[in-house]
């Protein structure tokens, strides 16, 4: 078989991409993708190296500039995100302080979900602060506080669908024509759903936010991160701060998230039948007060989500009645589920967000962001249902 090039795999369905796109084989034969362990590049000529380095002539001359394993991986995950253009990062939280430089100067201000990542909740507050870029936060679900939020200043929509943890919904379609008429940029940070589950571009987002860390490697092992959108925004804009700044993804890391992107599909669906199971048995539970989770009926947003998404996920989020001595009870009693901050491996993982991921934050901002001391998050792995089940029915 020949090795089709990128526009030869335009006509294939999603699972063909995540499987075959980007690489483009050499003259070995390999079937699987190589790794190119090379910090440089070399030239045939100083007259070669000089048209490199003018950019008359396209090609690689650094590994902080471009790598071929790195641009395998960010042409697969392009074509699974229905995205022009990807460039890779060096973790999620680089991805989006790179979006952030690239696109926003001093003045600018920033709209954003209340709930989100807690570190990302930093940087904006902290670090984009100090920088004289103000962000106002509004409730994800309600549209009403995003047009309101907006002024004359305003560059960026921020958020994500479904959220961390309580699994709140943000109406993406709606998101973005408000953000058009302002001729604002809506990014959503796609990290629970991954494209297997949601395709915001689709939708009417303009830029697509991983950490690649979670569920696209899937198994743990790398920190990585990548932004998706149009060549012009993310080509020009956000890699010209990512290939000056540095913080590029390295080969190897490329290498092992291309190897998780060929199996997302399957593992998400996996994921998702498992947290269903899950959640509907805490749901019932004598000792949980209430359960996050999108695919319960009782989700407020569960029309919004079946229509957003093609599947739920794997976050199951919820309230334990005997507050956070319960929940730290319950995490304690387990003796498989791993207790980590993690999220979007294999192994099922158990946290109380209050006290590690959404730590950072005053008490006031966890209010608002909806994170109670009662509340558990765990990020359902591809175990057995029933031994996840009785591990929880432990401590509980
Ligand atoms: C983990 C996470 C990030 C940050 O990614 P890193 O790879 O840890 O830098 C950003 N957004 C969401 C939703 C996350 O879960």
């Amino acid at each position: 078989m020949s090795d089709p090039d990128k526009t030869d795999l335009d006509e294939y369905g999603f699972a063909t991409r995540a499987v075959r796109e980007g690489h483009h084989r050499t003259n070995e034969g390999e079937n699987s993708e190589p790794i190119f362990p090379t910090s440089s590049y070399v030239f045939s000529s100083a007259a070669e190296a000089a048209a490199r380095f003018a950019g008359e002539q396209a090609g690689n001359i650094y590994s902080r500039f471009t790598n071929p394993t790195v641009r395998t991986f960010e042409e697969r995950l392009a074509a699974m995100e229905g995205a022009e253009c990807c460039v890779a990062t060096a973790s999620g939280m680089s991805a989006i302080t790179a979006t952030c430089i690239g696109l926003l100067k001093t003045g600018d201000h920033i709209v954003s979900s209340s709930s989100i990542f807690g570190t990302t909740t930093v940087l904006f507050e902290r670090f984009l602060a100090k920088l004289g870029i103000e962000t106002t936060f509004v409730e994800l679900s309600d549209v009403n506080a995003w047009q309101h939020a907006i002024r004359a200043e305003t560059k960026l929509l921020f958020l994500e669908t479904p959220s961390n943890p309580l699994a709140e919904l943000a109406d993406i379609a709606a998101l973005a024509q408000i953000a058009h008429r302002h001729d604002c940029l809506l990014v959503v940070d796609n990290c629970f759903c991954t494209p297997a589950l949601q395709q915001p571009l689709a939708l009417g987002a303009d830029i697509i936010i991983h950490s690649a860390t979670k569920y696209l490697d899937g198994q743990g092992r790398c920190v990585g991160g990548a932004v998706c959108g149009t060549r012009e925004v993310v080509g020009d804009s956000v890699y010209g701060f990512l290939r000056t700044a540095g913080p590029t993804m390295s080969a190897f890391n490329a290498w092992v998230f291309l190897k998780g992107l060929e199996t997302l599909q399957l593992r998400m669906h996996a994921h998702c039948a498992n947290a269903i199971v899950l959640a509907q048995w805490l749901e019932q539970h004598a000792a949980v007060e209430r359960v996050y989770y999108p695919g319960l009926e009782s989700h407020p947003q569960h029309r919004l989500a079946k229509q957003q998404q093609t599947g739920f996920g794997g976050i199951v989020s919820f309230e334990l009645k005997g507050g956070k001595e319960a929940g730290w009870k319950l995490i304690d009693a387990t003796r498989m589920i791993s207790i980590t901050a993690n999220l979007g491996d294999t192994k099922t993982t158990i946290t109380h967000p209050a006290t590690t991921t959404h730590g950072r934050l005053t008490p006031e901002q966890r209010e608002a962001a909806g994170i109670s001391d009662r509340l558990v998050r765990i990020a359902v792995g591809l175990e057995d249902i029933e031994d996840i089940k009785a591990d929880l029915a432990r401590g509980m």
